[in-house]
């Protein structure tokens, strides 16, 4: 069972609007107990891929930067999320052959026209072999926890 915050829903289709024709991306995090994750924070990262209109990178010094940071505050990197602004909601090739911790949650927010955009998350189902599961996420309106 996925929940986050509206407002992270809200911010992240803005940036990739923004972004666009490049692709946005950063890190989602929260609270996961066991099969439950609650995303209460986003962090945007730069694109340092050297074609951002076609796929992603995020720097992987800024990943353990952010780490060491939400350890602090016992939080945790519960996904990555990115755009497409061709408007394909599927796992590029690409995607797929990054997309290795099974804890991880992707979230593509997929643009149509710059206009419309639409988001779908992946899971991977195992270690085994390169099945994803798309799962539904439940948009809550207030903070999870309170500093
Ligand atoms: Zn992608």
């Amino acid at each position: 069972m996925i929940f986050i915050r509206k407002k992270i829903i809200e911010k992240i289709k803005k940036e990739a609007k923004y972004i666009f024709p490049n692709e946005c991306c950063g890190f989602l995090s929260g609270l996961k107990n066991k099969n439950i994750y609650m995303i209460d924070d986003y962090h945007s990262c730069k694109n340092i891929s050297r074609k951002p209109a076609q796929e992603f990178r995020i720097d992987p010094i800024y990943q353990i930067k952010l780490q060491k940071k939400l350890r602090t505050i016992s939080k945790n990197i519960l996904g990555i999320y990115h755009s497409h602004p061709n408007g394909n909601i599927n796992l590029s090739k690409k995607d797929i052959y990054f997309f290795n911790d099974i804890n991880l949650l992707w979230f593509i927010i997929a643009l149509s026209k710059k206009k419309y955009s639409n988001i779908l998350v992946y899971m991977k189902k195992n270690n085994v072999n390169d099945e994803f599961l798309t799962c539904e996420y439940h948009i809550k309106n207030e903070k999870f926890f309170k500093r």
